[in-house]
């Protein structure tokens, strides 16, 4: 491990992110990861994991002071976000999912809607973001949920698919189509729905090959009416908005499965060294080296790509979207293929519950589909080189 606790010494933490770093990492080894596999098998909410992460006041690093926040660097949410998933992806995922639904508010709410709204996300409220349905996954812009005006407030009807959080949270930023405009990606809008709204019901929540204890629901909204002052932007911006905030959830999303990869590459490495086949280490055999070399070297490259992901943001990049794409697909890959290598490595015992590698392989796979699959990652990279 010497060369990422290298790694991990010159990152210069300032002095306040070292202290909270440390603080996530003692939460994550006495509370997340012991209650992960419980939490899994039981398929729960991960209630202590999430408590713990609202007591060290983990949603105020990315809410501005005026409205209750006490913000940090983008880069060490990414590397909070990667500690939080390394010991449980399900608490990691609810986590960023909060960021990834509440950020556009930040960026884009009006004074009224960050005052009266930020300081509950401040203090631990949950979110949720809502883009997905039936008919409309890669193509988000076939979506068909419904705005329709009507005086000071806006009716909501429709539903939204397979939403983090969907049943867990207070705040959802749910995107639709505003009645009044044809065309149908300058209709979309975004607007968020607070929990209580009548008129908006969680449906069923999907039993899962993985973040078992994340809740994943179907929302339906019949006629629900949400006050006209909780729309995020004019109506039609929503598609600007989105995009805008998927190049910052991205990062996020690449950060949660590094915290997968670099789990299932510790697991392996103290197996190897532990596990006697004949007269020798499993890490003995020059084959596992070499496969060990190059997962190592994937690990190394992919955190310091995503570092200079943030380093892009924090420094006020406006355009950082392929750069994004690539710290996605990159990390996602290597959490699928870091998990199944060691599950390999363990032999039998990787299949078997016992051991967190069979979780973290099933945590991982869906890593390279959320958050635009990684074949519209491939896609978007791919074409940016077309010339005009
Ligand atoms: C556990 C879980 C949690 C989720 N959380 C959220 C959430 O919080 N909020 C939310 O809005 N959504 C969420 N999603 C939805 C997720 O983002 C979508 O499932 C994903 O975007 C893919 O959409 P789809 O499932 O409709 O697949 P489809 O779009 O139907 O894709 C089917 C296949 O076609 C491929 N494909 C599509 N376009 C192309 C292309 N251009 N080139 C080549 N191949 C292509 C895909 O890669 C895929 O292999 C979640 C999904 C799951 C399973």
């Amino acid at each position: 491990m010497k060369i990422f606790k290298q790694l991990e010494q010159r990152r210069r933490w300032a002095e306040d992110e070292r202290i909270l770093l440390d603080q996530v990492r003692r939460i994550a080894d006495s509370v997340i990861a012991p209650n992960a596999a419980r939490y899994d098998r039981e398929e729960t909410f991960p209630q202590d994991s999430i408590e713990a992460v609202n007591k060290l006041g983990l949603n105020a690093i990315f809410v501005p002071e005026a409205y209750g926040g006490t913000p940090m660097s983008y880069r060490l949410y990414l590397a909070i976000v990667q500690a939080i998933s390394e010991a449980c992806a399900s608490t990691g995922i609810i986590y960023a999912t909060t960021f990834h639904g509440m950020k556009p508010l930040i960026d884009f709410g009006t004074e009224e809607q960050k005052k009266r709204l930020l300081p509950r996300v401040a203090a631990g409220a949950i979110g949720s973001l809502a883009i997905t349905e039936a008919a409309a996954g890669s193509d988000a812009t076939a979506m068909t949920l419904r705005y329709t005006p009507d005086g000071d407030d806006i009716i909501v009807d429709g539903n939204k698919l397979f939403i983090t959080s969907g049943s867990a949270a207070d705040l959802l930023l749910v995107f639709g189509k505003w009645s009044e405009i044809e065309d149908p990606k300058q209709a979309i809008s975004a607007l968020i729905v607070e929990k209580e709204t009548p008129g908006f019901e969680v449906g069923r929540i999907e039993e899962k090959l993985g973040h078992r204890a994340s809740p994943t629901a179907a929302l339906a909204f019949n006629g629900a009416r949400v006050p006209r002052a909780n729309l995020l932007g004019k109506p039609g911006e929503g598609l600007r908005l989105l995009l805008a905030s998927l190049n910052k959830s991205r990062p996020s999303i690449a950060a949660h499965a590094l915290g997968i990869a670099t789990a299932a590459f510790k697991d392996m490495i103290a197996y190897m060294n532990a596990r006697s086949v004949g007269k020798r280490r499993v890490l003995d055999y020059q084959a596992n080296q070499f496969l060990v070399a190059d997962l190592a070297a994937e690990l190394a490259l992919t955190e310091s790509w995503l570092d200079y992901v943030a380093s892009l943001i924090d420094g006020g990049a406006s355009e950082f979207g392929l750069e994004a794409s690539i710290a996605k697909l990159r990390a996602s890959d290597l959490a699928m293929r870091m998990t199944t290598e060691a599950v390999q490595m363990h032999g039998g015992y990787g299949y078997i519950r016992d051991y967190r590698v069979e979780r973290l392989m099933r945590d991982a796979k869906i890593t390279q589909i959320w958050e635009g699959t990684n074949q519209v990652h491939r896609q978007l990279i791919g074409r940016s080189f077309i010339e005009k």
